[in-house]
């Protein structure tokens, strides 16, 4: 236990207690120990928070850009330097390794610089008008309160990368967590606190999900809500959120095909398929969930790629030299295998791993896990799988394997080896994603968009796109003598 009970309700610069009683337990998910008791807020407190950012607005929003950059160059250097604490903060709630939640912690720091750097550039346009006697301009305002709603696997940096370009564009925030991982949330508050933010500019409540979401969806003030998670959720979101007519930015899940072609060199190739399927354990976004070999280097490259993934070392993310950690629920444990045994029902073959994990830890391990000749009816080839299972099949064409990457509802990213320039353009080109890596599997940078297409999404995070979420489009149209 860090401690019996730490705050995690913050509203108008004030920690606060919660309304009623009602606490919820925050586990460790490799040792199943109970870290601390959080604060289980309500529509209430979510209420509250809107009114305290509401209030804020003004103030923020008529800061210069200058000003409101100060204060998120601050949050960045801050939360630079704690990264070692604050990595060893996350892994504990979420299990990822170590070297992976620092690296998390560096990347959530580097969008707050990022949006630092863009607070002061929300230009607008000058419009040459087809009449002598107008003027037409338009300028770039803040869209007002923005809720944000953040999930679990990238617990610091999927809010900086909100939380971010919101204040840099002069909105004020009220968050909500994921339930599994609120003390990274917490620890990100108390930063901008330190970093001198004004009360109400952010908020954050943790708590009843369905309570916390119904006051976010149906208060007026709220005039976007900014979503990361899964497309279920995502969806939801957008119906309800159709009464107020609100904006609902949405980063949802993932189905990402990786295609080797034979020209593909394959010890790069390998070791980027590896780095893709297994980081964060499988449970990335935008991590591979199913590989398109050409025939020809099937083989080698799966060879290549067993010698790769065994050599991955399983254990509690802050011993050193851990390559995976556990997955973070029983739930996401049941679908690893439930994908496996399907997988394996339907003739796939298993190259390495399987579902029993040999470890003496409680939490929820599961080795990683390779299976070939994958057909397209099983459901670790149409169903985000969020953990480390990895399906082979094998293509010839590159028609054929463009229809079948293509061939989903989801189109957040996808990968493809080759060393092929004319084949790069043209299959790039093909692929209905909203990202591609070519020999390339770390899209997610704060200088560059990162967002799906179709079912993954309907906005873009990072660069100077992630900051117009966040920006309303205002025409001034002047009549002159
Ligand atoms: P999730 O179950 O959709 O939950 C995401 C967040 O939404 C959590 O904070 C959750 O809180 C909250 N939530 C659920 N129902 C809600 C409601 N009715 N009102 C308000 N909030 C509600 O997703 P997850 O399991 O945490 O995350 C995994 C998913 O996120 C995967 O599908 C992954 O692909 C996707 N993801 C996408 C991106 C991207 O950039 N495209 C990045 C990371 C993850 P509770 O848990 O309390 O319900």
């Amino acid at each position: 236990m860090i401690s019996t009970l730490t705050k995690s309700i913050y509203i108008n610069g004030q920690w606060r207690e919660v309304n009623s009683a009602k606490t919820q337990t925050i586990y460790n998910p490799a040792t199943l120990e109970a870290i601390t008791e959080i604060a289980y807020g309500g529509q209430e407190e979510t209420k509250e928070a809107i009114d305290a950012a509401s209030q804020a607005f003004p103030n923020w929003s008529g800061m210069t850009g200058r000003e409101r950059s100060r204060i998120l160059y601050k949050a960045a250097e801050l939360m630079r330097k704690d990264a070692k604490r604050l990595g060893e903060i996350l892994t504990t709630e979420q299990g990822k390794p170590l070297k992976e939640a620092i690296g998390e912690v560096k990347g959530a720091a580097g969008f707050l610089l990022w949006y630092a750097e863009e607070a002061s550039r929300g230009y607008g346009e000058w419009i040459p008008s087809s009449t002598k006697s107008k003027r037409l301009l338009v300028i770039p305002k803040p869209i007002g309160v923005v809720a944000a709603i953040t999930p679990w696997n990238f617990p610091s940096s999927m809010i900086t990368r909100k939380l971010g370009p919101a204040l840099a564009a002069g909105c004020t925030t009220v968050l909500k967590p994921s339930p599994e991982t609120p003390l990274s949330a917490i620890e990100i508050v108390k930063i901008f606190e330190e970093a001198g933010m004004p009360p109400g500019v952010v908020n954050l409540v943790t708590g009843d999900a369905q309570e916390i979401g119904k006051e976010m969806l149906t208060n007026k003030e709220v005039k976007l809500i900014t979503f990361t998670g899964s497309t279920a959720v995502g969806k939801y979101l957008m119906r309800e959120a159709s009464d107020t007519v609100k904006k609902v930015s949405l980063e949802l899940g993932g189905h990402a095909p990786i295609i080797a072609f034979d020209d593909a060199d394959l010890d790069k190739a390998t070791t980027l398929a590896v780095a893709s399927k297994f980081r964060n354990n499988g449970q990335t976004c935008i991590c591979a969930n199913r590989l398109y070999v050409h025939e020809a280097i099937a083989d080698e490259f799966t060879a290549l790629l067993k010698e790769k993934v065994e050599k991955l070392k399983i254990g509690l993310g802050l011993e050193e030299n851990t390559d995976l950690g556990p997955l973070i629920s029983e739930q996401a444990l049941e679908k690893f295998n439930s994908h496996l045994d399907d997988a394996l029902a339907k003739g796939a073959e298993l190259v390495t791993g399987g579902s029993q994990w040999k470890g003496d830890l409680p939490g929820y391990f599961c080795p990683p896990t390779i299976v070939k000749n994958a057909t397209d009816e099983m459901k670790v080839m149409r169903e985000e799988t969020f953990a480390p299972l990895f399906p082979i099949q094998t293509f010839t064409n590159e028609d054929e394997v463009i229809r079948k990457a293509n061939d989903t509802d989801y189109g957040l990213a996808a990968y493809i080896f080759t060393e092929n320039t004319s084949r790069t353009l043209r299959v790039s080109e093909k692929l209905d994603y909203g990202m591609i890596g070519v020999n390339d599997v770390f899209p997610s940078v704060p200088e560059a968009p990162f967002g799906g297409i179709k079912q993954s999404g309907n906005s873009k995070e990072g660069g100077h796109y992630g900051m117009d979420e966040f920006l309303e489009k205002k025409l001034i149209s002047i009549g002159i003598e």
